[in-house]
């Protein structure tokens, strides 16, 4: 099978690729560098099963041929992270819903099954003990810029949901919640790798708020077999699934976690949100997935625990510095 990962040089689209290739399958990855790197698809550059195509999905004539030319769509391009959605709102709303909604025109115009990646930010301020897929959406103002990636990524969903629904299109939407391991960078605020590059070198760990908000965190590794079955399974379609771990941790509790597993000296500070992000920024207290509807389509549940993201993530900080 030939398959189009959209977003393929990035932290997810890139294990994915490799997974894919790994398997005997064909790729194409098509990214425009602006979140994604060049390194992370720099081992495959010489495999006749891959092939790099650098462009926006906001480029309609290149999804257009993309798509034409792959039999299945991984829909991973996405503004992805708090921080680059917060600083670069507009560029942000237009990569989540027009690029969405031309990926989406284009696999409805070929007939190409297509899995959508959204996000656990979609049930917002939901505290709910397990976030389940049919659950509430609960989310601040819009003009908070956190809310509108959430409202946008809502918009991909019942679009692609729409194409299945009232044009028949193969549809598979898949919400990931904190996904981290090698390849992801703390540019764009995610925790994990901020947490252990400053522990490697012994600078403060910034911990947002009061550090008592809590998050599960899943290793890439187990995400990518998460949406390889799903893309592969024929009942996932038409459907939404969460994919991530629930072994719950605080935010304090993963700044003490990293630094007595890395072995690491660093002091750990509290930064107040209005510093880090921007005023009036609210955070999630907690988020924790129900998995259970994938788990029963795929027996699926994740393998690898917050150490071995530690380690991995550690691992990856240190060869590439
Ligand atoms: N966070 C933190 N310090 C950082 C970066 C993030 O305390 O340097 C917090 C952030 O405020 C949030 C949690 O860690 O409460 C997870 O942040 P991330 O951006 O990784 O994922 P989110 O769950 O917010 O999408």
């Amino acid at each position: 099978m030939r398959y189009l990962i959209t977003g393929g040089a990035g932290f997810i689209g890139s294990h994915l690729t490799d997974a894919l290739l790994a398997r005997g399958d064909q790729v194409m990855v098509l990214d425009d560098l602006s979140t994604g790197r060049h390194d992370n698809i720099r081992a495959h550059l010489a495999d006749p099963n891959f092939e790099f195509v650098m462009g926006s999905i906001l480029n309609e004539a290149l999804v257009d041929d993309s798509v034409r030319r792959v039999d299945v769509v991984l829909h991973l391009a996405a503004a992805v992270g708090v921080e680059l959605i917060v600083g670069r709102p507009l560029e942000s709303l237009a990569t989540n819903i027009r690029g969405s909604e031309i990926v989406l025109e284009k696999c409805h115009k070929y007939g190409r099954k297509v899995l959508v990646t959204s996000t656990s930010e979609i049930y917002g301020k939901n505290e709910s003990d397990l976030l389940s897929e049919d659950d509430d959406r609960i989310l601040g103002s819009p003009l908070k810029t956190r809310w509108s990636y959430s409202e946008a990524k809502a918009i991909e969903e019942v679009l692609a949901y729409s194409y299945w629904r009232e044009k028949g299109l193969p549809v598979v939407i898949v919400r990931l919640f904190n996904t981290v391991g090698p390849r992801q960078v703390g540019h764009y605020g995610m925790v994990v790798p901020r947490f252990v590059e400053q522990a490697l070198k012994g600078a403060p760990i910034t911990v947002y708020g009061d550090g008592t908000q809590r998050r599960c965190f899943c290793h890439v590794t187990d995400a990518v077999q998460a949406l390889l079955g799903l893309v592969d399974s024929r009942e996932a379609e038409g459907q939404v699934f969460n994919v991530g771990s629930n072994e719950e941790i605080s935010i304090a509790g993963l700044a003490t976690t990293v630094t007595d597993q890395l072995g690491s000296d660093s002091d750990v500070v509290k930064v107040t949100y209005d510093d880090a992000y921007e005023e009036g920024f609210e955070d999630m207290p907690r988020r924790v997935p129900n998995t259970a509807r994938i788990n029963e389509l795929l027996g699926w549940s994740p393998q690898l625990r917050l150490r071995n993201i530690i380690a991995d993530v550690a691992e990856d900080i240190r060869t590439r510095a």
